[in-house]
């Protein structure tokens, strides 16, 4: 790499920022420009429905580094500035005040946008999504002006917002449109013992229940449920899932599909530019298959690894997915990556409090989900890293040290 190598990184958030980070680590002395649409420097989203709502956080406790990390560093950023368009015969990319960028070497990082509704009575004031710092602020604000919430959609996202509005004081409703929440992911046993959590909290959750209209004059003041039931409330906040934020691409000849399609090295079908982080649609060669993840320990190591592969000091990237979730006192963790059709084996009592789910398929341990198990958590992922190759009654089996299984004991 030379000096006058210019490597533009495009969404300044966690991938991003890491991934800048991670250049200068390295020793690359070229420019790095960070090009972000938020008029923020690089932050972190999980506090934003956990303790940066409830406002038992000081608000600059998101930030990734202190303000003048980037001047020291020498990583140019460009924020409250969006990427247009990317034209890789001119190795540019088109900013939103029309100046042509050029670089050497591009990294996307654009991640995910909130799914809109389109509802009768969406765009009133006092319904709400929630991606960003301004967004948690406004959520923080109204809530606490309220005394009645309906979260749309019962997600992590969803979840985390009702277990927060109910720490709040607020009564809380949720909808949600499945008749077992996070069924896909969890499997319905298990996320019904997930529903148990928020009903023993307070919140009403109403299962195979969608949105049919907000009402109000000039704000929301009601909710209407697809089967006609009205719910007074003070505020909405809808958490149905995220999309790849890839309408910039459009038209770029870029591989796209169900986001940026990248391979092991973070490597796009364009020369010279990566992908990372929620956009990125990546081949896992441990798991044989395409994965998308949306959780933030991805986004930062795969902004490390697409940076590293961009100075050409790539390795396959192919973790034990992990994400972990926050409601009330629990914490809730799930490492690698099961699918629907997978056997579901429940480690002792089935107590929402203290809960540990196996995901298991042609005699293989694939994933894992605990509840306030954190080394047990720990362990699982150890076995799925090692080939997951385990008895299924050894799991089952409370007596069983899985932390020694994990070792080979
Ligand atoms: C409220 C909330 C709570 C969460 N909690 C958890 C949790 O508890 N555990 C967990 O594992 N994960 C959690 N996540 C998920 C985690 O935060 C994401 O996986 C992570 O933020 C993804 O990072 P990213 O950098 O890939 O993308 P993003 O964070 O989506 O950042 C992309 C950035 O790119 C910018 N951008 C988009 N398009 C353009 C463009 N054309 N030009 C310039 N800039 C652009 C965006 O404005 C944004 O700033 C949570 C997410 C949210 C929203």
């Amino acid at each position: 790499m030379a000096a006058s190598d210019v490597f533009v990184i495009v969404g300044a958030s966690l991938a991003g920022g890491r991934a800048a980070e991670t250049l200068r680590q390295e020793g690359f002395d070229g420019r790095v420009i960070l090009v972000g649409a938020e008029p923020e420097r690089p932050y972190e989203r999980p506090p934003l429905s956990k303790d940066v709502l409830r406002g038992e956080a000081p608000d600059d406790k998101v930030y990734l580094r202190p303000p003048d990390f980037y001047e020291e560093q020498d990583i140019e950023l460009r924020l409250g500035v969006r990427a247009q368009r990317l034209v890789p015969a001119e190795h540019s990319i088109i900013l939103g005040d029309a100046e042509h960028l050029r670089y050497d070497r591009l990294l996307i990082t654009t991640g995910a946008k909130v799914r809109q509704l389109n509802v009768p009575g969406c765009n009133l004031p006092g319904v709400y999504y929630l991606r960003t710092v301004a967004d948690a602020k406004a959520i923080r604000a109204a809530a606490r002006a309220a005394t009645r919430a309906v979260v749309i959609g019962a997600g992590f996202i969803g979840a985390e917002v009702a277990a927060s509005c109910r720490v709040m004081g607020l009564d809380v409703t949720v909808l949600e449109v499945l008749p077992v929440p996070l069924q896909r992911v969890l499997g319905e046993d298990v996320g019904n013992l997930y529903a148990q959590i928020h009903r023993e909290n307070g919140v009403d959750l109403r299962l195979g229940e969608g949105i049919a209209e907000f009402r109000g004059a000039g704000r929301v003041e009601e909710v209407v449920t697809s089967s006609g039931t009205r719910i007074t409330c003070d505020l909405a906040v809808v958490g149905v899932g995220v999309q790849p934020e890839v309408d910039w691409l459009e038209g770029s000849g870029i591989e796209l599909q169900n986001g940026v399609v990248v391979d092991e090295f973070c490597a796009t079908s364009l020369p010279d530019v990566y992908a990372a982080g929620d956009v990125a649609n990546w081949w896992h060669s441990g798991l044989g298959e395409r994965l998308r993840v949306e959780h933030w320990e991805n986004a930062q190591n795969q902004g490390i690894a697409a940076a590293r592969s961009m100075l050409g000091k790539g390795e396959p990237y192919a973790p034990v997915p992990y994400f972990w979730s926050d409601q009330y006192d629990l914490t809730l963790q799930y490492v690698g990556h099961a699918s629907g059709q997978d056997e579901v084996i429940i480690r002792g009592p089935r107590d929402p409090r203290s809960l540990l789910a196996f995901y298991m398929r042609d005699g293989r341990l694939r994933a894992a989900f605990g509840v306030n198990r954190p080394r047990d958590i720990t362990a699982a992922r150890r076995l799925i890293r090692n080939g997951g190759e385990v008895r299924r009654e050894q799991l089952a089996d409370e007596q069983v040290d899985l932390r020694r299984l994990a070792k080979g004991g």
